[in-house]
């Protein structure tokens, strides 16, 4: 094992000399993948000095996630200790089913859940789980709603229809988990939004009442903390208003924008979350751990048990439930998701998690700036958002974008709203300063004057 450890030493060197060398790998063309690096698989294996050679390409070559030119998507960044956490999961390889095989690393997942339900504002009782990701807790979330409402479902399936809410810029994993758990993707009824992707409080009580008196059963709403283009949160007072009204089961999907919760300054803007039945959070995403680390947190932990707990007596031998997770969670075997976000906490203190949220803000804040300084930008997004969304000289942003990534000048993505394309620049990269948000933009203000050039002279 060592030798592998130095090597994996030596990689990362090469690793991290690249991120700064080339922030921004030049992609291989899809139909010169298997020509450019050796990825086939044969009968014999090959020496170790080969195996370093590939391993070397392999790195040049994949996307750099955690450069500093990295706007893709909603992750980006590494944050150190959380790499160290979830590196020594790796190497410890326990499997969080039970206290007998995880030990001490049930107590750090139960630790971290405890304070997620604390800072989210949920009663004591409260409790949760790690999913695969942010798309498994909403469905985990879902579940546990369905559930509530009839609990002979789990053994007789579903008798009716039942209807859930969400809004029409809501994350498409709602509509896919309706299809996943036997609801019905017709069942799902998407809710207007304002200018700013908000969820529209009346729209919402016009849809549930009408299903009510159409004899179908209304059950779930999903509201949104950060919506996945504009970063828009709804409103979760209101939200739980009309759910209380309804007896609706109230989940708020925080994949995005959750970490809020860490902020005294951004709070505000997820008030109402303790009134929610269920929370979802990816630590992957604005507090900066490696992929994946999704929580799911929810007030009924009694439902969590009975919507996910299954006796099995070759797995469940020693310990009292309380400390054998494989009783609430969506896997059986299942991969230590908490340490990298424990060891990150630990190192940072709450604090120290506020201050990576609140940058988000600031670099936002600052690129926006920029944006409403320059007159040939033209901003579509708001403020309290970490999504800047605009358009520049009224270039076409799919084809800008597609240009800076196959020229290896920039990571980012575009978007659209109601009739409108733009480039969709997203500040959670837990690496950026202001020097790499005004960098972004000069880099593209040269590839644009360079790439203009090109097209009117050929
Ligand atoms: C990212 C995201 C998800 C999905 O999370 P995964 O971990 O990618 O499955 C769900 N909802 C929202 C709002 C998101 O931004």
């Amino acid at each position: 094992m060592q030798n592998d450890l130095a090597l994996f030493s030596e990689l990362c060197d090469e690793l991290l000399k690249e991120e700064i060398k080339r922030p921004v790998a030049t992609p291989i063309p899809t139909s010169e993948l298997y020509n450019q690096i050796d990825l086939s698989l044969q009968k014999d294996g090959i020496i170790d000095q080969q195996l370093k050679v590939v391993l070397k390409e392999l790195i040049k070559h994949t996307p750099k996630t955690a450069s500093t030119s990295f706007f893709n998507q909603l992750y980006g960044g590494r944050k150190n200790k959380a790499t160290l956490g979830d590196l020594l999961a790796v190497m410890l390889n326990t499997s969080m089913y039970t206290y007998k095989i995880a030990g001490p690393q049930v107590g750090i997942e139960k630790q971290v859940l405890k304070n997620i339900c604390a800072l989210a504002g949920y009663s004591k009782a409260s409790d949760g789980t790690f999913a695969p990701g942010g798309s498994m807790s909403n469905m985990m979330a879902l579940i546990m709603a369905r559930d509530h409402k009839n609990g002979s479902i789990r053994v007789e399936g579903l008798s009716k229809p039942m209807t859930v809410y969400t809004s029409n810029t809501s994350h498409y994993s709602i509509l896919k988990n309706a299809v996943l758990t036997g609801i019905g993707r017709n069942q799902v009824r998407l809710v207007d939004t304002n200018s700013k992707g908000e969820m529209l409080i009346e729209h919402l009580k016009e849809l549930i009442t009408h299903d009510v008196s159409n004899g179908l059963e209304p059950f779930f709403v999903n509201a949104t903390a950060g919506t996945t283009v504009f970063g828009a949160f709804d409103d979760i007072k209101a939200i739980s208003e009309v759910c209380k009204d309804h007896k609706l089961w109230l989940h708020v999907d925080g994949a995005y924008c959750g970490g809020v919760i860490f902020s005294n300054t951004y709070k505000h803007l997820i008030a109402g979350l303790e009134q929610s039945d269920s929370f979802s959070i990816n630590a992957h995403k604005m507090l900066g751990t490696p992929l994946s680390c999704s929580i799911i947190v929810t007030q009924h932990t009694d439902q969590l048990h009975h919507s996910f707990s299954n006796e099995a007596d070759y797995l469940y031998q020693t310990d009292g439930d309380d400390y054998n997770l494989g009783k609430t969670s969506l896997q059986c075997g299942r991969r230590n998701d908490a340490l990298k976000i424990w060891t990150l906490w630990k190192s940072v203190g709450t604090s120290g998690l506020e201050k990576i949220v609140d940058n988000q803000f600031e670099m936002a804040d600052i690129a926006r700036d920029y944006i409403n300084k320059h007159k040939d930008y033209e901003l579509y997004s708001f403020d309290n958002s970490i999504s800047v969304c605009f358009n520049y000289k009224g270039i076409s942003a799919s084809e800008l974008c597609t240009a800076l990534y196959q020229n290896a000048e920039l990571m980012v993505s575009f978007g659209t709203f109601k009739d409108h394309e733009f480039v969709r620049m997203v500040t959670i990269n837990s690496l950026l300063e202001k020097g790499d948000v005004i960098h972004f933009f000069k880099t593209l203000e040269a590839f644009v004057a360079d790439y203009l050039l090109k097209i009117t002279t050929t």
